[in-house]
């Protein structure tokens, strides 16, 4: 029902939610002392773990493979409903596939009104982009699936190791990077400041970015 409302392909797996780093076991084989280590140093939080998953996630959740992705959020809504529920939760963003990840209640109403049944509303997304993902599966080679909220630099400099790229092969593990993603159905320029901006009406425009531009634009979406 997930993979149906949100259109999404019934091969992309899905992160499975905890509401207690002790919940992991019954969901994974792998719990060394350096998996102890990162989930004690970055949950609740935005970095995901694919990990073996155990027989008890369903193929349909793990999209087919033998690992399943795992997080913990810090969202105290999304703790609460998966403690009241007594089970893990698989749930991604609740956007439609391939636009961008909501950050609150309106944009998720916006995709999914008329797909599913009810939203909770937990509040606005502190992180406001999607988890980092690490691949863990294997201890001395930890692989950089997908960037997102926790920052590289942090995980490199607490892990002690840097960070794998996956090259074609375990490209295959990461599923999520075969699809188009986080598309806005507007259009959108990068733009740095001193090049020569392109011929647009401001006054229907907004801006994303760390800088003010130097030019008037009639909305700010968010200060980063
Ligand atoms: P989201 O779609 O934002 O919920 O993020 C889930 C991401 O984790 C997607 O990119 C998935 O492809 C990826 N993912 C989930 N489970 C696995 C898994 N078992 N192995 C590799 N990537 C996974
Ligand atoms: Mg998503």
């Amino acid at each position: 029902r997930i993979y149906k409302a949100k259109g999404r392909p019934s091969d992309n797996p899905m992160i499975v939610h905890i509401a207690r780093a002790s919940d992991i076991g019954q969901l994974t084989p792998m719990l060394s002392p350096q998996i102890v280590e990162i989930i004690d140093n970055f949950w609740p939080g935005p970095l995901t773990l694919v990990m073996k998953a155990k027989e008890i996630i369903p193929p349909v959740t793990r999209g087919g493979l033998g690992t399943a992705a795992l997080r913990m959020p810090d969202n105290p809504v999304a703790a609460a409903l998966i403690k009241a529920s007594g089970t893990p939760i698989a749930a991604p963003s609740a956007n439609l596939s391939g636009r961008p990840s909501p950050t609150d209640f309106e944009s998720v109403f916006n995709d999914m009104d008329g797909r599913i049944e009810m939203i909770l509303d937990g509040g606005n997304a502190d992180v406001g982009i999607e988890s980092t993902v690490i691949d863990v599966t294997d201890p001395k080679k930890i692989l950089m699936l997908r960037p997102g909220g926790m920052p590289r630099e942090i995980l490199e400099k607490t892990l002690g190791t840097c960070l794998e790229v996956p090259d074609s092969q375990s490209k295959k593990r990461s599923p999520g990077t075969r699809y188009r993603h986080y598309a806005p159905d507007i259009p959108v320029i990068i733009y740095k400041r001193g090049e020569k901006f392109p011929d647009l009406d401001l006054r229907n425009a907004a801006y994303a970015g760390i800088n003010e531009p130097e030019f008037k634009i009639a909305k700010k979406i968010k200060k980063y």
